[in-house]
């Protein structure tokens, strides 16, 4: 089996609540990521969805090692990321790259894109500033931009130019993982489609892995292998991207496709669309933490945690409706 470029087990970011100006005391924590698994294979793409504050972002910070984990492990090609030191760290730090949102936070508008494409290389030293040349105009013509765009600034391009500029400076050290995290959702919705386009085609062209970190689903159907979808931080369904779209089995996950796809014909199955608030991180609801939102809630619900069971076809949801495959 290929050794997966990035692979969470039971992966857990609990962030500590104080309370006290002079004399501070710990009084719960947050839940951001409470034991969540996967592994992304080379050139795969894992989407993982959810509404905002389910610990998406959170999980990308980890995978990036922005972050450290408070339980649970991280690998990076079968490594433990939390101890890598020295040239495996150097190699991480080449072969993991990351796309933002706001290409206007991402980029310094006081560099020249030739210089902001080219920070990587001399970050991780992977290329000479002659062959750091050479490659930028290489990227700016991979990602569709002039190669002259190297001598201008981030102001003078528009929202997805600039994403464009973002990704070749990912790009730049010939990654093995790009995260994405929601990667086009700051751009008009009439440039999406080229964004993700052009990042399918660069997956097909380098064979490079994604983390893809997005709340719409459309975006995540069309780019996905394997979709996770999380709820208060963590995983209630995982499933390859046309069996999970085809036929979602957690209520969660049906209610968020019956809002963002109410078209889709005869899949939703009549599920009401998403109601209610996110209960409070800090006190998560007993036993199954969708069960304040669920129409199909159960007394047994509040009592008993639900794990991920396998359904076939590397399909597993965490709901008691689907207790035994
Ligand atoms: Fe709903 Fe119960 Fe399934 Fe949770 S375990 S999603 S509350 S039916």
């Amino acid at each position: 089996m290929t050794t997966p470029i990035i692979e969470a087990l039971h992966l857990q970011k609990h962030f500590p609540v104080t309370r006290g100006l002079i004399v501070s005391r710990t009084i719960g924590a947050v839940q951001a990521v409470n034991g969540i698994s996967f592994g992304i294979p080379p050139g795969k793409t894992f989407g993982l969805v959810g509404e905002s504050g389910c610990g998406k972002t959170t999980t990308s910070r980890l995978v990036l090692r922005l972050d450290s984990a408070t339980g649970g492990r991280l690998l990076f090609k079968g490594a433990d990321l939390a101890t890598l030191a020295g040239t495996p760290l150097r190699d991480f730090r080449r072969a993991v790259q990351a796309v933002f949102q706001d290409p206007n936070s991402s980029l310094s508008p006081r560099m020249r894109v030739g210089n902001i494409v080219a920070e990587p290389m001399s970050a991780t030293g992977t290329a000479t500033p002659s062959q750091a040349r050479d490659e930028v105009r290489r990227l700016l013509a991979e990602v569709g931009l002039r190669h002259d765009a190297a001598e201008s600034y981030p102001h003078e391009f528009s929202g997805g130019q600039k994403q464009r500029i973002a990704i070749a400076r990912a790009l730049s050290t010939r990654p093995e993982l790009i995260v994405l995290d929601e990667p086009v959702s700051a751009l008009d919705v009439s440039i999406r489609a080229q964004i993700i386009n052009l990042l399918g085609d660069i997956q097909r062209d380098t064979g490079v892995a994604y983390l893809l970190i997005a709340h719409d689903l459309s975006v995540v159907k069309h780019m996905s292998h394997e979709v996770g979808v999380m709820y208060m931080g963590e995983i209630v369904e995982k499933a390859p991207s046309d069996e999970l779209y085809a036929r979602p089995l957690h209520p969660y996950t049906r209610a968020l496709l019956s809002a963002a796809l109410p078209a889709r014909p005869g899949a939703s199955g009549g599920e009401p669309a998403l109601d209610g608030e996110l209960p409070s991180p800090l006190a998560p609801p007993s036993g199954c933490r969708f069960r304040t939102r669920c129409p199909h809630a159960m007394p047994r619900c509040a009592e008993v945690t639900p794990t991920l069971v396998p359904q076939g076809g590397g399909h597993e949801v965490a709901c008691l409706l689907h207790a035994t495959s």
